[in-house]
């Protein structure tokens, strides 16, 4: 039954207010601070007519070249991941230690293999089917390394020994990672590398969707509900939860400054209108990205028959539904209210599903073992009489890095092409979660700065098909030459 959202009707001059697109100069404005608030030098956002958005190079870049950095907007990693990569909940970076990150992966695979047995894990009656083709991948990572059989299992005592610090790996200093900062809320849940991103979270979302005790107990239970939905079916909807939250929380900052001016002043108390316009300014960030409703933009799966199309998408609708009811028992706020209706809900959700960036980090305890594989007679044999049997109760997990979704407001704004000039790429030096832009070959001053969607060494026909999921077809000088 199609879903009835009760705040789409009270709220609808506000909803409509938030949809309206954002002027020519304030897209000017919001692009150039971002950039000059992430540092960026040679490049600027160009809004174009009939393309939209673009990134254009103000200055020449040589090959290999960073072109850009790029701090997500909001972030999650893939919640199986997290069993695999204990990671800084703002940044992701690797965080604890070595000995930290081994002893805890083979702990709670242990836990997991104890309590489920094998693989009921990627229970297909919780997953919505087909959805979201990364949770398969893991679903299956997860069933194949649940039962390895190359893994051996360590002496007892090993594993915690591990975890509590008791046991130190032979070189593993030189793989020192930031100690694990745990939440101040309480949860449990989420760590940091450091005071100022467990501050940064705390105050850009986290305040509003930490499950620890200090949280009010009906709020709490709410929030458990959404976020086990969410991890059961897509955990895109945590990335909605926490723009709506950044979303509230800036919002009440706007008011409180310019309540705090007023009573310098003395004027009256606070209007209608004022109101809406902080929340037109918090809701900014996402009013840049935004373009279409999440059961309207999100590609059909290939199982399903396109005569089943409707069905389909209502169902993705309902699902929204379910979701953004569970996140509203938790985290309502009657002053930001047209936030919580279906359709914000739904093209919030459509921005990240059109703009699904992949969030990796590479693990430094893949570094860790290569680097012992790579020392010479007698060290290497020295440390392997240690690290060999660790590396075998490990199996081919040794090498998972960190794996969520994230959305980048820069690298969202670069446009497709087969044969593009840039790529993300994530160099040595990069350890955290943000978006590492590189030039693939020189860029000239004045020329459009584009990367790959898909795997540009596919064949014509299956770019084409791939890049129907992004809503257009590719029109770039490859895709021209090849398709006459
Ligand atoms: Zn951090
Ligand atoms: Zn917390
Ligand atoms: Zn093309």
């Amino acid at each position: 039954m199609e879903p009835i959202c009760p705040i789409g009707l009270p709220c609808a001059s506000e909803i409509s207010a938030l949809f309206s697109p954002p002027s020519p100069l304030q897209i000017q404005e919001y692009y150039l601070n971002l950039l000059s608030s992430r540092g960026c030098i040679g490049i600027s956002v160009k809004q174009d007519g009939n393309f939209g958005k673009g990134v254009y190079a103000d200055m020449d870049f040589k090959e290999g070249e960073l072109v850009l950095k790029d701090p997500m907007f909001v972030g999650v990693q893939h919640s199986l991941n997290k069993i695999d990569c204990l990671v800084c909940s703002f940044c992701f970076r690797f965080i604890g230690s070595i000995e930290l990150q081994i002893g805890r992966r083979l702990y709670m695979k242990q836990l997991r293999a104890n309590e489920s047995h094998g693989c009921d894990v990627g229970n297909s009656s919780q997953h919505f089917h087909g959805m979201d083709s990364s949770d398969e991948e893991e679903n299956t990572q997860q069933c194949t390394s649940g039962i390895s059989k190359t893994k051996v299992p360590l002496p007892e005592g090993v594993v915690e020994s591990l975890m509590n610090g008791k046991l130190v790996l032979p070189c593993s200093e030189k793989f020192s990672l930031l100690p694990a900062v745990p939440c101040s809320g309480g949860c449990g849940e989420a760590y940091y590398c450091s005071m100022s991103c467990a501050e940064a979270d705390w105050e850009s979302s986290h305040l509003l969707l930490c499950t620890g005790e200090s949280s009010d107990p009906a709020r709490r239970e709410a929030l458990l509900k959404f976020i086990k939905h969410a991890n059961e079916t897509n955990d895109i909807f945590i990335l909605a939860a926490k723009a709506i939250s950044s979303t509230i929380l800036r919002y009440h900052k706007l008011k409180a400054v310019s309540l705090e001016k007023q009573v310098k002043y003395d004027t009256s108390c606070f209007s209608n209108d004022r109101s809406l316009s902080f929340l037109l300014e918090a809701w900014r960030p996402i009013s840049m990205g935004h373009k279409r409703r999440w059961w309207d933009c999100i590609a059909l799966p290939d199982d399903v028959d396109s005569s089943d199309e409707p069905s389909f998408r209502l169902q993705i609708k309902e699902l929204a539904f379910e979701s953004l009811q569970l996140l509203k028992a938790a985290i309502f706020d009657k002053e930001c209210e047209p936030l919580f209706s279906l359709e914000i809900y739904g093209h919030i959700i459509g921005m990240f599903e059109l703009n699904n960036l992949d969030l990796v980090v590479a693990s430094p305890v893949e570094d860790y073992f290569l680097y012992i594989d790579d020392l010479t007679h007698p060290n290497k044999e020295e440390a392997e009489k240690i690290t060999q049997p660790i590396l075998d109760a490990l199996g081919e997990d040794y090498s998972i890095c960190c794996e969520g979704t994230a959305f980048f407001p820069l690298q969202s704004c670069m446009n497709h092409s087969c044969c593009p000039n840039a790529k993300a790429f994530k160099r040595d030096e990069d350890k955290d979660g943000q978006a590492t832009i590189i030039a693939q070959r020189s860029i000239c001053k004045g020329e459009e700065i584009t990367i790959s969607y898909v795997d540009e060494e596919l064949p014509f026909e299956e770019r084409q098909a791939s890049l129907a999921d992004y809503g257009f077809r590719c029109r770039c000088p490859k895709c021209i030459e090849e398709e006459s």
